[in-house]
């Protein structure tokens, strides 16, 4: 494939959430089986999250040294970070960034309101579409209030909590601040990422799902690029095909790859 690398959201065993033999190496190993020239890691940096598992956080001077050591003049490998954000760390996010030479910075909605949505916390004393409401607000004020990102990381994932039978939603009941959102990243030049974990966790979908993607290309969205999500080894570059099918489907020619913060359009 004429991509230099594809997938933009890969998490090392530097992540407290993934495989511990997720290691960079393997992921080099099987990007270069995949006949890729490149890699980037993607790992979670959540600051003063109250879910305790992502409390820590890797040293970024040791693992740009750990990059550093790994790159050669035939394989890039680049060092990306998933911030999760909430509105009151924004000054400690544009610090902790700006100390660190990323290539890439997928921003991130982990928790609402400070209650974390995988112990359902969030989804308490809220009806199905006040949850899906109180999210699109939380991922519009994070557009509308903080620049220091290249992408927003797996838009609409909150379908994937809550413990609902039915776990779609409809554009419609939400469009004018889907809209928002979607101008507001095209206003800031940001853009948004595919992320295939939907498929992995049986939903079905891609995040965002199609029609929020093919309302972003009508309003004018240009930069996306692809994400695993991946944990583990084995879900590296996972349902990219599907993905690249419905990224064309929805009238897309191009994707994005990002070193040192910036774009390079690549034809799919
Ligand atoms: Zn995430
Ligand atoms: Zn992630």
């Amino acid at each position: 494939m004429k991509f230099p690398f594809i997938d933009h959201h890969v998490h090392t065993n530097f992540s407290p959430d993934a495989d511990p033999e997720a290691t960079m190496k393997s992921y080099i190993n099987k990007a270069k089986a995949l006949g890729r020239r490149g890699i980037i890691f993607t790992d979670h940096v959540d600051i003063d999250t109250p879910v305790e598992l992502f409390y820590e956080y890797p040293d970024y001077k040791d693992y740009k040294t750990k990059i550093d050591f790994l790159n050669d003049p035939d394989f890039f490998v680049g060092m990306g970070v998933e911030i999760g954000y909430f509105d009151t760390i924004k000054t400690k996010l544009d610090h902790f960034i700006n100390a660190h030479p990323f290539d890439f910075v997928i921003s991130s909605i982990h928790i609402g309101d400070g209650l974390d949505f995988y112990n359902n916390d969030f989804f308490i004393g809220k009806s199905q579409k006040e949850a899906y409401q109180r999210y699109f607000e939380i991922v519009l004020e994070m557009v509308e209030n903080f620049n220091n990102y290249d992408v927003v990381g797996h838009l609409d994932y909150i379908i994937r909590y809550g413990d609902y039978t039915n776990k779609t939603y409809n554009y419609n009941d939400y469009k004018a601040l889907i809209d928002k959102i979607l101008k507001a990243i095209i206003k800031n030049d940001k853009g948004i990422e595919i992320n295939t974990s939907g498929f992995r966790y049986g939903l079905g979908v891609i995040h965002p799902n199609v029609t929020l993607l093919k309302r972003y290309k009508a309003l004018g969205g240009k930069i996306i690029t692809l994400g695993s999500d991946a944990h583990k080894v084995h879900d590296f570059e996972a349902d990219f095909d599907r993905a690249i099918a419905l990224l064309k489907d929805a009238g897309f020619s191009e994707i994005a790859v990002f070193k040192n913060r910036k774009a390079t359009f690549y034809e799919i």
